[in-house]
Parts: structure tokens; sequence; C-alpha cells
């Protein structure tokens, strides 16, 4: 088991779900977490339960100005980012009844967000010369949900910027990588209608959802010391399932 032991790392959307799994994954194995999210008291409940002095930062990555802030109490000594902040909109209809304000808030969270988080921490990472960022994608970023057009149409987009990120940094010693879960058992999925959770799950090949300490123990291997030879690359999650 990877250790972060002396490691500060950001945890985005530490409130909830695959986020909050996480925080509490990469704090057991010794880092100091920092967790942010819009739910400022979700965040604050989940670092007070963490050892090595977490704290909890509020941040709506749909303003530049909150990561700003939000990142300049988070600390300039992050060694890791994993950003698991993420929205599906509405769902469950035809790209022709997509509401454009909904269009532009997913937007807004999943893409721009990941952006802005991306510029808040990079410059830093390149100056001490190491780094591990990671934006959790959607393999719907890969293949597209039917019914979740905002949401499969953002996801690729990240896996794209993850991409030219990986080539841009590649020889600074930060790495920049997407993971792509197919279905993990959070409260986000529990919010969407059955029948469309089940279309998800009929599709992985073993069967069942995944769980969130499958998904907090390889997020930490990807933003760990040990993966060191990737960049710019989308990690499944899947089960099974292989999308090109
Ligand atoms: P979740 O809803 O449990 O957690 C998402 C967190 O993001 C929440 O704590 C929420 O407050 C926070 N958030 C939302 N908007 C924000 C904003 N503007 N600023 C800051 N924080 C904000 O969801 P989850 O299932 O844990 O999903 C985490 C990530 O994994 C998302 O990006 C999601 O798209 C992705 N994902 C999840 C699954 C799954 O099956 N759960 C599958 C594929 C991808």
């Amino acid at each position: 088991m990877v250790e972060f032991a002396s490691q500060t790392v950001a945890v985005v959307g530490a409130a909830s779900g695959i986020g909050r799994a996480a925080a509490v994954e990469l704090a057991g194995r010794g880092a100091r977490v920092v967790c942010l999210d819009l739910d400022h008291d979700g965040a604050k409940t989940v670092a007070a339960a963490l050892p090595h002095d977490a704290t909890a930062v509020h941040v709506d990555v749909t303003s530049q100005e909150s990561v700003r802030t939000a990142f300049d109490s988070a600390g300039a000594d992050l060694h890791a980012l994993v950003n698991c902040a993420g929205t599906t909109g509405r769902t469950g209809r035809p790209t022709h009844e997509v509401d454009v304000d909904d269009f532009d808030l997913v937007y807004r969270v999943n893409l721009r967000g990941a952006l802005l988080l991306s510029q808040a921490v990079v410059p830093g990472m390149v100056e001490r010369g190491y780094g591990r960022v990671l934006h959790v994608a959607s393999i719907a970023g890969k293949e597209g949900n039917a019914g979740m057009a905002a949401y499969s149409a953002t996801k690729a987009g990240l896996i794209g910027l993850v991409k030219s990120m990986g080539k841009e940094y590649a020889t600074s010693g930060v790495t920049v990588n997407a993971l792509a879960p197919a279905v993990i058992q959070t409260p986000m999925v529990e919010a969407m209608p059955e029948h469309q959770v089940r279309y998800m799950t009929e599709k992985i090949p073993m069967g069942r959802l995944g769980t969130l300490d499958e998904a907090a123990r390889m997020i930490a291997w990807i933003v760990s010391t040990d993966c060191s030879f990737s960049t710019g690359f989308t990690f499944d999650l899947t089960g099974g399932r292989a999308v090109y």
C-alpha cells in the first residue's frame, strides 16, 4: 500500500460519494487532506472525522473567484488534486429537449470547473517539480449515454482536457490523468431513475456496481508516487466494460 505521509492532497467534491471515499482512503494512508466542496457543512463533517489535521474549505467550481480564494486557503504546497466534483444535470431527456441553462451548469461544473481547478494547482506543482492531478470523468464520456447528453459531452471534454494537459506537463514531474468509472454505488446514482441505473448496470460484464472502496483505492494509486509513468491517460473502472 502506497503511503502519503508528509503529503497534502486536495479532494474536491469531498462531502459525498467518491470524493468522500477518496478523502477517507488518502487520510488513512497518511495524507493531510483538504476537503473542498460546495456543500461546506458536508465537507466539514468529513474533515472532522479524518486524522492528520484535515481541513474543510468551501469552493464553488463554477466560480473562478471562488476557486482562487479556496486554493489560497488550501495552501500552496499541494502534492495532489483529486477532482470529484460533478453533476449529471437533468437526465432522461432526448437532446432536442435538453434545457440550455441546465447544459451550461453541467458544463461549468464538470468541464470548466476542472479547467479552473487545474489552473489553480498546476503552476505550483510545476515549480516544485512534483504533482498529481486526477479528474474523475465517466465511461459516459467515452460512449455517450442516452438521455445524458450534457453529462456525456462534458465528460468527453474532460478526457480531452486531460490528454492535452498530460502532454503539456509531461516533463515537469506533474502527471494529469482521468478516471472513468462505470456505475459506482453513490448518492448521485441513487438519485437517478431506476431504469437508467439498470440500463448502465446491465452493460457491466461483472454484473454489479463498483464500490466506493474500489474507486477510492484506485484513485489513491493514480495520485501516488507509484503511478509515475502514466499521464494524459483515462483509467477505466468499469467491471470489464471496455469502450475505446
Ligand atoms: P456525488 O453527488 O455523491 O458527489 C459530488 C460532489 O460534488 C458533491 O459533494 C457536490 O456537493 C459536489 N459539487 C457539485 N457541484 C459542485 C460545485 N459547483 N462546486 C464544488 N463542488 C460541487 O457524486 P459521485 O457519484 O461521488 O460522483 C463523483 C464524480 O464521479 C463526479 O464527477 C461523477 O460525474 C463521477 N462519476 C460517478 C459515477 C458513479 O457511478 N457514481 C460514475 C461515473 C463518474
